[in-house]
C-alpha cells in the first residue's frame, strides 16, 4: 500500500498537468523508469515468505503444492505417509527458488505443524508469533548494523494463510483467538479449507456466517480496510474482502475432463475441477495472492508490521541504537 510522497510533478518546467506530455520538449524518457526497474527486478529476483496455520488434515500443504504447482511443502500426504502430531507447534520453513519468464522467486513456505492439535491449545500461537517477531528482529539488527549488506535477506513472514475448518457452523474459540492475536503482526488471509465437502448452499451460508464472526470480533485480515492507498484501490479491495474468505480446494491428482488434463478431487457429485472457478475458489486466491496482490503483500509487511515493530522496539530502548556491540556479529545469517 503505502509509498513514500510525490514528487510535485506539476511543478517540473515542461510538464504540465493536463497530462499529454510536452510536445514543445519532446521525449525525455522517464517511462523507461519502468524497463530500467524491471530489469534489477529480474537480475536480484525476490523473497516470498508465506506461513500455512490451521490444525493438521486440513489440506494446508496440499493447496500451497497446489498454489505453486510443485512440492513446495515436503510435509504432504503424498511424501511418505502419515506423520506424527506433534506433541507442540513447530515451525517449519522450507525454501525453493521458483522461476518463471526469467523472475526469480525464492519461496520459504513455513509450516507449523501441531497448532490447533492439542487438547489444550491454549496460547498456541505464542511460537508463531514469537517465529514472526524473530524475523522482524532480525531484518532489524541488519538495518541497524554499521557495514549494513546491500540487501537484507529477507525472512520476514509476508502472508499467513489460515484454514478454517469446513464445519459448516462457526468459527472456533481457537481461530477468533488467534486471528485476533496475529492480525496485527502480520497479513492475515483466512481460507475455508475442503471446500468440496460442503454443498455450494453450505458454502455460501459458511463464509457469509464467518464474515460476520470475524466482523463481531473486529479482525481485521488482509486487505485490511485503513490501508487502501485510494478509491481505486478501496474498489478493488471491497471486491475481495466481499468475496472472503475463499472456499478452496486444492489436489495433486490429474483428471481428464473435456480431453484436458485438470487438477481435481472426484466427489460424489462428479470431479471437482480445482482452477475452475465455477467449482471453487481457489483460482480467486490465486489470483489476488499471486498475480495482483503480492507485491503489496510485501509492502504492507515493511511498511506496516515491520514499522510497527521497528518503532516500538526503538521507544524501548530510548530511541537508542537498539542492539549492543556484542550482538553484531551474530547478524552473520
Ligand atoms: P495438512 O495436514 O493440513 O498439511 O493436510 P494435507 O495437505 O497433508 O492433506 C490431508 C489430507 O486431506 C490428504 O489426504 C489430502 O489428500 C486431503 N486433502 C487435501 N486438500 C483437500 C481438499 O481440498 N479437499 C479434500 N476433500 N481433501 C483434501
Ligand atoms: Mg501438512
Amino acid at each position: 500500500a503505502r509509498l513514500g510522497g510525490g514528487f510535485g510533478v506539476d511543478r517540473v518546467p515542461g510538464l504540465g498537468h493536463s497530462g499529454s506530455g510536452s510536445t514543445l520538449l519532446g521525449y525525455i524518457g522517464i517511462d523507461t523508469i519502468i524497463e530500467q526497474m524491471r530489469k534489477k527486478t529480474m537480475k536480484a529476483g525476490f523473497d516470498f515468505n508465506i506461513m500455512i496455520v490451521g490444525h493438521s488434515g486440513l489440506g494446508k500443504s496440499t493447496l500451497v503444492n497446489t498454489l505453486f504447482k510443485s512440492q513446495v511443502s515436503r510435509w504432504s500426504s503424498g511424501w511418505g505417509g502419515e506423520h506424527k502430531i506433534p506433541k507442540t507447534v513447530e515451525i517449519k520453513a522450507v525454501s525453493h527458488v521458483i522461476e518463471e519468464g526469467g523472475v526469480k522467486m525464492k519461496l520459504t513456505v513455513i509450516d507449523t505443524p501441531g497448532f490447533g492439535d492439542q487438547i489444550n491449545n491454549e496460547n498456541c500461537w505464542d511460537p508463531i508469533s514469537k517465529y514472526i517477531n524473530e524475523q522482524y528482529e532480525k531484518f532489524l539488527k541488519e538495518e541497524v548494523n554499521i557495514a549494513r549488506k546491500k540487501r537484507i535477506p529477507d525472512t520476514r513472514v509476508h502472508c499467513c494463510l489460515y484454514f478454517i475448518s469446513p464445519t459448516g457452523h462457526s468459527l472456533r474459540q481457537l481461530d477468533i483467538e488467534f486471528m485476533k492475536h496475529l492480525s496485527r503482526v502480520v497479513n492475515i488471509i483466512p481460507v475455508i479449507a475442503k471446500s468440496d465437502t460442503m454443498t455450494p448452499d453450505e458454502k455460501n451460508e459458511f463464509k457469509h456466517r464467518v464474515r460476520k464472526e470475524l466482523e463481531t470480533h473486529g479482525i481485521e485480515y488482509y486487505p485490511q480496510n485503513e490501508f487502501d492507498d485510494d478509491m481505486e484501490d478501496k474498489n478493488e479491495n471491497d471486491k475481495i474482502r466481499e468475496a472472503m474468505p475463499f472456499a478452496v480446494v486444492g489436489s495433486d491428482k490429474e483428471f481428464q475432463v473435456n480431453g484436458k488434463r485438470v487438477l481435481g478431487r472426484k466427489t460424489a457429485w462428479g470431479v471437482v475441477e480445482v482452477e475452475n472457478p465455477n467449482h471453487c475458489e481457489f483460482a480467486l486466491l490465486r489470483d489476488f495472492l499471486i498475480r495482483s496482490h503480492l507485491q503489496d503483500l510485501k509492502e504492507v509487511t515493511h511498511n506496516i508490521h515491520y514499522e510497527t515493530y521497528r518503532a516500538r522496539r526503538l521507544n524501548d530502548n530510548g530511541g537508542l541504537h537498539p542492539i549492543s556491540a556484542n550482538n553484531t556479529q551474530e547478524s552473520n545469517l
